[in-house]
């Protein structure tokens, strides 16, 4: 007999990816101008010119037994060397090349650390709203996903129901700011009363609550919003980082773990990692991705796009009358729904061409998730739509 746990995983495709393939069908029904698909995180800002202009570069100018041969099962040396470099540079933080192991993007580096952090049984706390595949991964990693609302409101870390869900059991929470799917960017004060907690029950318990950041958007903010560096915060702390959404690559799969040296006992984690990482098969990750990062970790995206995306989106519906998250951060509006359905307000938001993710696999109830990483045009066509969707709930 096959893995029935696996088979059913296979045959129940996420939320979003349901509405994606809908999308494809209708828009060839009467045309890809005329749906309004907001489904998917898929940046629609082109990779910085540097990225292309390195692949191009690499390919002449690399031997090509190196450049498509692999690395060192842990990344490029000096890849690694780079990273660590700008973590130091860039937030302050002493970091190795040793500390960091190159992954297949955030998905990779979330599942590898659950794997090598968690025994069966363990509890892993995530906060709702949640990137709906840390269900998946926390659960492949035989342990059991704890989930813990945000505040009311603001969506920010509820300190007292994250104490509330701490037990024994516990071994690690994720934190993901600037937060999909709300755009929310959890707040210094708030990240440092967490450590204080987590700290408060390690130190009762002998063993340590590791915090895990997943970090894709670290460099989607607007403003002058301050994404703190957890590891400058909570010494228990893993990094999960990508390139996927701050240099618009994420078919291409490229990212990092950085473990903190200054966690508890770092090099066994670490190792923990390695390990992790080689029984789910990963050999090493793409070579060419890894030496394009030598030469890109830190760039930007193009924010200002993103950002008049966010600005014409959230005003334009707090205009028309819905509440939407304070999005400070990531390219979602998280804007609630109309009726305490946030599935049955979707599909009456198709009536209208509009494909929305119901909030409902985020952990959440009474929410819509709108990915603003598409055109500025897709948005302003979009808005008579959203009004009248409106406006049939307000006749
Ligand atoms: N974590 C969050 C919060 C995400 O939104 C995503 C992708 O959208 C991922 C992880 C996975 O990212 P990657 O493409 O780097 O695997």
């Amino acid at each position: 007999m096959i893995s029935k746990k696996m088979e059913a995983l296979g045959k129940k495709p996420s939320a979003i990816r349901a509405i994606f393939e809908y999308s494809n069908k209708r828009k060839s029904e009467i045309g890809a101008d005329k749906v309004f698909d907001f489904s998917l995180g898929n940046p629609n800002i082109p990779a910085p010119k540097k990225v292309n202009d390195t692949i191009i570069n690499l390919i002449n100018n690399t031997e090509s037994t190196t450049l498509h041969g692999y690395t060192s099962a842990v990344g490029d040396l000096k890849t690694r060397t780079v990273i660590s470099n700008n973590i130091k540079n860039r937030f302050g933080f002493n970091v190795e090349p040793n500390n960091i192991y190159m992954t297949c993007g955030a998905a990779a580096s979330l599942e590898i650390t659950l794997k090598a952090l968690c025994n069966p049984g363990d509890e892993v706390i995530i906060l709702a709203p949640f990137f709906p595949e840390y269900r998946v991964f926390v659960e492949n990693a035989d342990a059991i996903p704890k989930e813990v609302l945000c505040r009311e409101g603001d969506l920010q870390i509820d300190l007292d129901a994250v104490k509330n869900a701490i037990n024994n059991k516990t071994k690690a929470i994720i934190i993901n700011s600037p937060n999909n799917p709300s755009g929310v960017v959890f707040k210094e004060e708030a990240l440092a009363e967490l450590s204080g907690i987590l700290d408060g029950f390690s130190s009762n318990s002998g063993e340590p609550i590791y915090l895990i950041c997943d970090e894709p958007y670290r460099e989607i903010v607007y403003g002058d919003i301050n994404v703190p560096y957890i590891p400058n915060i909570y010494d228990n702390t893993i990094v999960c980082y990508s390139y996927s959404k701050s240099l618009s690559l994420p078919g291409e799969r490229i990212g990092y773990i950085m473990v903190s040296p200054k966690a508890t006992d770092s090099s066994d984690v670490y190792a923990a990692v390695c390990g992790a990482g080689r029984a789910s098969g990963y050999v090493c990750a793409p070579s060419l991705l890894q030496y394009v990062v030598a030469e890109c970790d830190g760039l930007n995206p193009d924010i200002e796009k993103y950002k008049a995306n966010r600005d014409l989106l959230y005003n334009s519906l707090c205009e028309i009358g819905y509440e939407s998250v304070s999005p400070d951060g990531a390219f979602y509006l998280f804007t609630k729904s109309l009726e305490p359905d946030a599935a049955a307000f979707c599909e009456k938001a198709k009536k209208y061409e509009l494909l929305l993710v119901p909030s409902d696999s985020f952990g959440i109830k009474g929410y819509v998730r709108i990915a603003y990483c598409v055109s500025y045009e897709q948005i302003k066509n979009s808005i008579p739509a959203f009004k009248a969707l409106f406006d049939e709930y307000n006749k």
